[in-house]
């Protein structure tokens, strides 16, 4: 079984919602800082492990 800790992928929580693409590569931060584009199929999307660091003091906009 190849388990290896990889830094190239994000946690599963946060893969792409369409593809599961979790290689950092394709997993590319929008200038907002708040949303991921998957350049593996370009779905645009916020990973929810981002919205919890920002708790309270960084209300997001809901869309
Ligand atoms: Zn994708």
């Amino acid at each position: 079984m190849n388990h290896e800790p990889n830094d190239h992928l994000v946690e599963p929580e946060d893969a792409c919602p369409r593809c599961d693409e979790r290689c950092v590569d394709n997993l590319i931060w929008i200038d907002d800082g708040e949303q991921v584009r998957c350049a593996a199929c370009s779905t645009i999307y916020t990973p929810p492990n981002r919205r919890l660091e920002g708790g309270d003091a960084h209300a997001a906009p809901t869309q």
